[in-house]
């Protein structure tokens, strides 16, 4: 029998949905959301075990990962139930009940707690740059390390018990029996919908943002190689140099018109951004731009006189590697692609 948790409205309009109960189930918007089929059947689904409380199927469900949140449900919307958004805050409600940590729970639903997280890592970083005694070259090497243990230790620590997590709610839990070949011959679609999450070009209309997302996470993924393995920062080579000039770039040029339709707030997705949606867009576009005027003061030779710089490209870093990534906005990529392999793991099972 399912278990209700009567206290799931209140908790789910802590994560940013706040309309969900003035529906009355009519299912328009099933209807009208084009990534929606008889196979996978949503939003409607989402907002009746939402409003019923039916904790436990949303915590094994992978319907809220298969929207991409185009907002035409939320338009169509008789009631102004605001089925997109709570699709969004569903997403966010996953991403911290897969989190072992707890702590991506408490930085979603408390500004106060991720304002003081971010200061934290700022003051760490200005200690370590403290302890160095200010000198560019070692902080500077500094930086390279820690970006890589960083990666590293967040991946191991954080993010893959949490897609064990995931797993554990989607597939073992509802007692389904996956033959080991399925979870190999599966893992294409893993990296297809990985680097392209092309299944956001089933959203109508939809082409132009998802070749704005497609270019950014190419050039994001692409910036973090040049810097961590290809050593932007200290390399000579013309190609490394101008690679990471390119990419930077094309980070901070997309990621600034993301935070421009959010300022504008024309489209259901971004009428109704979160904290944590506002510091994925903005520390994105800080990353791109101080790693930018970085390199380009290394090849003006004036970074020496200009510290500040590094270091405030560092503390971005930082924030970025140490809260946002494993346990912000960033997860909503890795999680919606392991959805989609999980998804396929079920079809293939009994
Ligand atoms: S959310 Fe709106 S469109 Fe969807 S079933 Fe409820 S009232 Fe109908
Ligand atoms: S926001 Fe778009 S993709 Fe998501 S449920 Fe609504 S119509 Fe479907």
């Amino acid at each position: 029998m399912a278990k209700v948790n009567p206290k799931f409205s209140a908790e789910i309009k802590k994560y940013g949905a706040d309309d969900f109960s003035a529906c009355f189930n009519c299912g328009t918007c099933t209807a009208t959301c084009s990534l929606s089929d008889e196979k996978t059947s949503f939003p409607r689904e989402m907002v009746r075990y939402s409003a019923l409380g039916l904790e436990s199927e949303i915590t094994s469900s992978l319907k809220p990962w298969q929207c991409y949140y185009c907002g035409e449900c939320s338009t169509d919307c008789p009631r102004k139930a605001n089925p997109g958004e709570l699709m969004m805050s569903l997403r966010r409600w996953l991403t911290a009940k897969y989190d072992w940590t707890g702590l991506s729970g408490i930085l979603y639903k408390s500004f106060a707690a991720l304002l003081i997280s971010m200061v934290l890592v700022a003051v760490g970083v200005i200690a370590v740059a403290f302890a160095k005694d200010f000198k560019l070259e070692e902080i500077i090497h500094f930086g390279h390390y820690f970006e890589m243990y960083a990666i590293a230790g967040v991946f191991a620590l954080i993010l893959l018990p949490n897609i064990i997590r995931m797993w554990y709610f989607a597939v073992i839990k509802p007692g389904k029996k996956i033959p080991f070949k399925v979870y190999v011959s599966s893992m294409a679609d893993l990296f297809i919908h990985m680097f392209t999450q092309k299944r956001a070009l089933g959203c109508d209309n939809n082409q132009t943002r998802w070749f704005a997302h497609f270019i950014l996470v190419i050039g994001y993924l692409t910036l973090l190689f040049t810097t961590v393995f290809l050593d932007w920062f200290s390399s000579t080579s013309i190609f490394v140099v101008v690679l990471g000039y390119v990419v930077s770039a094309i980070v901070f040029v997309v990621t600034f018109f993301f935070v421009l339709s959010r300022v504008k707030r024309k489209t259901e997705a971004t009428k109704h951004s979160r904290p944590s949606d506002w510091m994925f867009v903005a520390w994105l576009f800080l990353m791109g731009i101080t790693a930018f005027a970085v390199r380009l003061f290394i090849d003006m030779d004036i970074l020496d006189m200009n510290l500040w710089l590094y270091i405030l490209h560092l503390i971005i870093l930082a924030q970025w590697a140490l809260i946002i990534v494993p346990f912000g906005k960033w997860t909503h990529f890795l999680y919606r692609s392991f959805a989609i392999y999980f998804e396929k793991l079920l079809e293939g099972g009994k």
